[in-house]
């Protein structure tokens, strides 16, 4: 294994908005940032989830809404211009147990004195048939980004999962469709009593208990149905969907950390109250990797910034 011989100030693992927003700010503040902007991590390229998606409608400063790839590479651009040195690498490994830190990325190790980790998190998915064809095309992960979108107004749309996401997603999703199925694998929610209120109480959510989607259907172009199956019963039923929206949970991208920083039940990092601080001395966290209730590309740029100026007073300490 081969080790470099100067110890960096800050490396970022990450490059989403989170990791970004970081860099440029650990840049301007003459950090020299290190970022690994991953390859194909997580599933998802360089410059994170966004890189996934079309129009992004709600990120400031963009009053006709931008491309998703077309705003990160404008992120990476900035990030550069300021200095950063970016690496097309996926930290395999880290080693938080003693300073400097080690990250390890193929057979080279780094070594640094803060670690900004910003590796986002991945929706779940269910590879139905036709999801490949249809992904973007009147499917998503994420409805509170693509609901608003003018080919879902006034059509029948169709939530799959129980949980306060999907509770969230179907409330939201009923003030643009003419109504909203939720497809829930049991006979309960897992949502919160409250968020479970919410959907029963709204007129337009409708709810198909012990369902599973089993097909997506389209016209090539777009999708319009979906094909359910009663886990009970084995009945079958074809559905007219003008929108698709998964709410079965994200998976954050920390298994490289190897537990060494406290996270929660489902492996988020977890941060100290109102700071980007881990348990660990000198690491930082930002972004959807920490943060499962908002999951927004501004809210994660937010936490990007705050990582960089804990890491610079870290160091100035
Ligand atoms: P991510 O964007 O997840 O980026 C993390 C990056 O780190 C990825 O590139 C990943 O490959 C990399 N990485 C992971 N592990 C490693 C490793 N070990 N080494 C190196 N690199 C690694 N939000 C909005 O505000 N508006 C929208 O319109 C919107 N639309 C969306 C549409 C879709 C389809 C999706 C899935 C999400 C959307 N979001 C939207 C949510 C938004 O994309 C996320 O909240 C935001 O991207 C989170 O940023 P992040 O920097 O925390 O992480
Ligand atoms: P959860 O893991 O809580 O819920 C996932 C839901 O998807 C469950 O109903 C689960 O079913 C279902 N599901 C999982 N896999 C499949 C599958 N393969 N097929 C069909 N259904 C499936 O994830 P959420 O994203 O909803 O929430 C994550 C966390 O964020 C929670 O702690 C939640 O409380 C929090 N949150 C809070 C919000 C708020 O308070 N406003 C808003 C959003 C999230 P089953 O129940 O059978 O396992």
């Amino acid at each position: 294994m081969a080790e470099q011989n100067n110890t960096e100030r800050v490396i970022i693992i990450g490059s989403g908005p989170a990791g970004h927003t970081a860099a440029v700010y650990a840049a301007r503040a003459d950090l020299e940032p290190l970022m690994f902007e991953g390859f194909m991590a997580g599933g998802v390229a360089a410059g994170g989830q966004l890189t996934t998606t079309t129009d992004v409608e709600n990120f400031p400063g963009f009053p006709q809404g931008i491309e998703g790839p077309e705003l990160m590479d404008a992120m990476r651009e900035q990030s550069v211009r300021f200095g950063t040195r970016i690496k097309t690498e996926t930290v395999d490994s880290v080693d938080l147990s003693a300073r400097p830190f080690k990250v390890t990325a193929g057979s080279t190790t780094y070594t640094a004195e803060t670690v900004i980790i910003a590796t986002g998190a991945t929706a779940k998915r269910l590879d139905l048939p036709g999801e490949d064809q249809y992904w973007q095309r009147g499917m998503s992960a994420c409805a509170v980004c693509d609901g608003a979108l003018p080919i879902f107004r006034d059509k029948p749309l169709v939530v799959i999962g129980g949980g306060d996401s999907a509770c969230e997603e179907a409330s939201y999703l009923a003030k643009f469709g003419s109504s909203v199925t939720m497809l829930v694998r049991r006979d309960v929610l897992r949502a919160s009593k409250a968020m479970q209120k919410r959907v029963f109480d709204n007129p337009k959510i409708n709810i198909m208990w012990n369902t599973n989607a089993v097909e997506v259907l389209g016209d090539g172009k777009l999708l319009n149905q979906v094909r359910v199956t009663n886990n009970k019963t084995g009945e079958e039923q074809t559905l007219d969907a003008g929108g698709l929206f998964y709410a079965i949970g994200h998976e954050p991208n920390t298994g490289f950390l190897a537990g060494q920083l406290s996270m929660d039940e489902t492996g988020y990092v977890i941060t100290e109250g109102k700071s980007t601080a881990t348990n660990v001395p000198g690491v930082f966290a930002c972004g959807d990797v920490q943060d499962k209730t908002y999951r927004q590309a501004v809210t994660a740029a937010g936490t990007g910034c705050m990582a960089a100026l804990e890491a610079e007073r870290f160091l100035s300490e």
